[in-house]
Order: C-alpha cells, then sequence, then structure tokens
C-alpha cells in the first residue's frame, strides 16, 4: 500500500470548487498527495515512475458520502438485521461496505453510526492497511434519549448530565465526529419521525461537548420542532431536514449550517414496499414522508442553504457504492450537476472539517481522485462509471488497462 509517483494526463478535470471543467489536463501524484496539476503538454514528465493516459475522460476529487452506515448492508428488515448481529458479523459487513464503497469512487465516508465501535475501529485498520476501504470519519454510537431514533446503534442519555457523559463517552472511544437524535425517525419502531427527541439544552450540550474537542457534530432531523431544537443548539449539520421552512432555512443560512438531504433512504423504502420484506409500520412512515422531503429539499436549495451529498447507505435497499444515485436524484430535485458535483466534493469536505485535505483537485491535497467516463456535468449518472480510483496517492480500481504504462497498485 506503499503510495509511489505517477502521472495522470489527458484528462478533463472538473476539481471540485464549482470551476468550469478544463480539458486537456495532466496531474501528478508524489506519495499521497496532489503535485501538480496544469495542461497536458507542460506536465513534468521526468517526475512521475509511470504514465498513464486518462483517455480524455472526466476527473474529478475523490467522492465524499457524508452519512453512512457500514455495518448495516440494506436488508429490508433492519430491526430484524440488528436483533440477530453479532459483533463479529457486523464487523465482517462493514469490511466489504467499505471495499465497495471505496470501488466505486468514494474515498471519504462519514460513518453516522454504528454499534459497539465497529465503525471506529474499522477506520483505525483501515488507515492501517489492513482492509481497503475509504477514509472514514465515524460517529460511534449516537446519542439518543431512552427508546429513542437508533438506540440499537446508540447510546441513551436523558438529562443534561447523562447527554454530556454519552458524549464525552464517544470522545473517549474515538468518535471523531458526534451524531444526535434532534427527533424520531422512520426505522424506529414507536417513534414517529415527527416528533422532538433530545431537548434543546440537551442538544446545546452535546454540541458544547463535541465543539470543545475539536469534533464537528451532525443530528438526524425530520420533523420541524426537533431542526429549530437543532439549529438554536448550534449543530454543525442537519440530516434528513424534511420540514425546513423560510424561517428555518434563514437561520440555517445565517449559520452556514450543512444539509445531507439522503434523498436515496425514503427513496429505497418507498420504492420497494411491503412486498420486498420492508416492514409495514417502515413503509408507512415513509409514504407519509416523502412528498415533505422533496419539498423540502428544493426550498433549501432555492435559499442557498449549504448542502452535501449523503446516502443513509445501509438502510433497506440503500446500498453501499451508490452514491451516483443519489446525486442523480439531487439533479432530479432541481440542483445542478455542477452544484451536486460540489455537494459531494468540496462542500462535504467541508461538512466533514477536512476541506484542507481532501475535497477538491489541487495542488498539496491528498491525492484522492476519480476518473469517470463521459461528461457528469451533461449526465450526472457518469459518476457512477468509475475507471479509476486513487486513496492517499494510492491506485484501488485501475480499468484503464491498455492506455498507459502500469500504474503502482495496492496490495
Ligand atoms: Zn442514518
Amino acid at each position: 500500500m506503499t503510495p509511489t509517483s505517477f502521472l495522470l494526463t489527458n484528462v478533463t478535470v472538473v476539481d471540485g470548487t464549482g470551476a468550469d471543467p478544463v480539458p486537456g489536463q495532466a496531474v501528478v501524484v508524489e506519495g499521497r498527495r496532489i503535485a501538480w496539476v496544469g495542461p497536458a503538454g507542460d506536465a513534468p514528465s521526468t517526475a512521475a515512475e509511470s504514465v498513464v493516459d486518462g483517455g480524455g475522460r472526466t476527473l474529478l476529487p475523490g467522492l465524499i458520502n457524508c452519512h453512512v452506515h457500514l455495518t448495516h448492508d440494506g436488508t429490508p428488515d433492519l430491526m430484524a438485521q440488528v436483533a440477530s448481529d453479532t459483533i463479529p458479523v457486523a464487523t465482517l459487513r462493514a469490511a466489504r461496505a467499505a471495499r465497495v464503497t471505496l470501488q466505486s469512487g468514494v474515498t471519504t465516508v462519514r460513518d453516522c453510526g454504528a454499534a459497539d465501535g465497529v465503525a471506529v475501529e474499522l477506520a483505525k485498520e483501515i488507515d492501517r492497511g489492513m482492509v481497503p476501504g475509504p477514509r472514514v470519519q465515524a460517529a460511534g454510537r449516537v446519542i439518543t434519549m431512552t427508546g429513542g431514533h437508533g438506540h440499537f446503534i446508540g447510546r441513551e442519555a436523558d438529562g443534561a448530565d447523562e447527554v454530556r457523559k454519552a458524549t464525552r463517552a464517544e470522545i473517549k472511544g474515538g468518535a471523531a465526529v458526534i451524531k444526535v437524535m434532534a427527533t424520531g425517525g422512520v426505522l424506529t419502531p414507536g417513534v414517529s419521525p415527527t416528533q422532538t427527541a433530545l431537548l434543546p439544552e440537551e442538544l446545546a450540550v452535546v454540541a458544547q461537548e463535541a465543539h470543545n474537542s475539536g469534533r464537528r457534530v451532525t443530528t438526524h432531523a425530520i420533523g420541524r420542532a426537533g431542526i429549530a431544537n437543532a439549529l438554536q443548539a448550534g449543530i454543525d449539520s442537519i440530516e434528513h431536514g424534511f420540514y425546513l421552512d423560510d424561517e428555518l432555512l434563514e437561520l440555517a443560512v445565517d449559520q452556514g449550517t450543512f444539509l445531507v438531504p439522503t434523498i436515496l433512504a425514503v427513496t429505497g423504502i418507498v420504492r420497494n414496499g411491503q412486498a420486498a420484506g420492508i416492514p409495514a409500520w417502515v413503509v408507512d412512515k415513509a409514504e407519509r414522508e416523502a412528498a415533505q422531503q422533496r419539498r423540502s429539499f428544493a426550498a433549501a436549495v432555492a435559499s442557498g442553504m449549504r448542502i452535501a451529498a449523503g446516502t443513509d447507505a445501509g438502510t433497506p435497499f440503500n446500498q453501499h457504492g451508490d452514491l451516483a444515485l443519489e446525486l442523480a436524484l439531487m439533479v432530479d430535485s432541481g440542483l445542478t450537476p455542477m452544484q451536486t458535483l460540489v455537494a459531494a466534493t468540496r462542500s462535504a469536505a467541508e461538512n466533514l472539517g477536512l476541506a484542507h485535505e481532501i475535497g477538491t483537485v489541487q495542488v498539496g491535497k491528498l491525492a484522492d481522485l476519480v476518473l469517470v467516463d463521459g461528461d457528469p456535468l451533461a449526465d450526472i449518472s457518469a459518476t457512477g462509471s468509475v475507471a479509476l480510483v486513487v486513496k492517499d496517492g494510492v491506485v484501488h480500481r485501475d480499468e484503464l488497462t491498455g492506455t498507459g504504462a502500469a500504474v503502482p497498485k495496492a496490495a
């Protein structure tokens, strides 16, 4: 897994900043980082150990998925999987999800909740090279009220002291980001997506402890009152956010809060339904919220709220490696293809607090790159046609056989 150096030439660069695509470019990767970007004819070819012809394909920053659950796999009945799970099985499932994710061109994910510290430990082992996978920013266990949404992957806590201790315990356990539950949710029995969960003062304590430790904090929030509580508490990003309105959007835009829409999550449940084995109570809740999600996302787009891409992969019929499907849904819902690419690259990196290292094709950044067939600005689904994946300067997928010299391969 030792990165070396190579020159990737003859590519159109869409650099993730929102700048227009630039054809005829080359990129030099040295070690873990991008060393040079410019016109192919000017490339310092002697610096590179090997030359790869990109064949005119489109080079993007490695894609970022801000909301996944690596321990789950899109099973129709999530609660049944949770009930029968063991730590070894969940760990193996997470390792498989990580490999699939990286092969799809996603080089960084935020794991928004997993039982037993599995995602936290997997993140470390991926960094050490034990198993292939994207960079994982893991939330560890979610912080939720007693009986609240996601309690099966969480720490239940009530009152300021308990939530403070729960947040500190997750930080001690290695969580790189804190995930909290401000409302009920679709996949937990006995709670409604529109009800509030942790109280405003409890959310404020979670945000304070996360920020005090230098971490960002994100919340699951579907109903309006819970979103309002989260914005008031100073939480950095809203997952799902189905009931955003003008008043909430004004506050979110003022505060620079991100929305991670996860359109694919509800879509996967509604499209497949009870016939596919999803419990009736889950389908009912999803169907009730689907139209409102689309309205809310369109309002967020119009408001200029910062948007970062995320799928909620692991929920029913929402597979790892399917970020391209979410990006297509974002375009269908009113974001331009360029805005959508930025949401999956630079904005996502900003949402994770990692924009100094990843999210754009620029000199000095980590060499996280994905080369795709076709023009994703003309057809966003091109983000799913992956020819080359580089993470930290190491090639993890190479479909360019015959188009260039040997590329340094991952072990
Ligand atoms: Zn989730």
